[in-house]
């Protein structure tokens, strides 16, 4: 062949290679926003027919039981198979926020529900992402003591070092203290969640009514963020 030929062919090889994204990378990434649709809940009406029943009265969900990977919950999280991978992602996002900020990961994550076979409370002809298996509240985290030697902030006040509890309904507003670090930490992961589409499409904090003490978090086929 050629040798022209030859340096075309690779040429055009390494650059198909680069350019399309690898089978285990597209599995590996959750739906973004912008391709709803995708997500396996998608296909679900959520706008109620008057008088008809909710799907998760009509027929069984296939659920599963979680209880974290990266930290613990609370109390065993019952949530749809694709929720679960958000959750999983999710929780990375967590570690990394909270290691910013105390140095180090939280070990449990305190939650208020995920699967609750409802209507959504404010707008009754919806249905509620609880519903599906496809929503959580988060409350809080709680922290275990930083290991002996573990590469904590300078600033981080000494009470932090050891085991402490974040919730939003005590340390949103926070503004002195350890509690000022705890809004710090609140607020950025708030608003890292926002940024991340990826991870939920409807991110809610307390400036949304009835959140004052939870950030709800959904993967519903809409986008709503409304959190500061
Ligand atoms: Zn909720």
């Amino acid at each position: 062949m050629d040798r022209r030929w030859v340096v075309a062919v690779v040429v055009l090889a390494v650059v198909l290679t680069c350019a399309l994204p690898r089978t285990a990378d597209v599995l590996a990434e959750p739906a973004r926003d912008d391709d709803i649709g995708r997500y396996p809940l998608d296909a679900i009406a959520r706008v109620l027919v008057p008088g008809a029943a909710l799907p998760c009265e009509r027929q069984r969900l296939e659920l599963v039981s979680y209880r974290g990977a990266r930290m613990r919950y609370d109390r065993t999280a019952r949530v749809h198979p694709a929720f679960k991978l958000r959750l999983q992602a999710f929780e990375v996002l967590v570690v990394e926020t909270a290691s910013a900020h105390y140095g180090r990961g939280p070990r449990q994550l305190l939650h208020l529900g995920t699967h609750n076979c409802r209507r959504m409370r404010r707008y009754p002809d919806w249905l509620s992402e609880h519903a599906l298996g496809n929503a959580i509240d988060v409350a809080g985290f709680e922290f275990a003591p930083a290991a002996r030697g573990a590469p904590v902030p300078q600033s981080l006040p000494r009470a932090l070092r050891g085991r402490f509890t974040v919730r939003l309904d005590q340390h949103w507003n926070a503004t002195r203290g350890p509690g000022a670090v705890h809004r710090a930490f609140l607020h950025e992961l708030g608003q890292r969640l926002i940024e991340r589409e990826d991870l939920f499409r409807v991110v809610l904090g307390p400036a949304w009514p009835g959140h004052h003490n939870h950030f709800h978090l959904d993967a519903a086929p809409y986008r709503v963020t409304e959190v500061f």
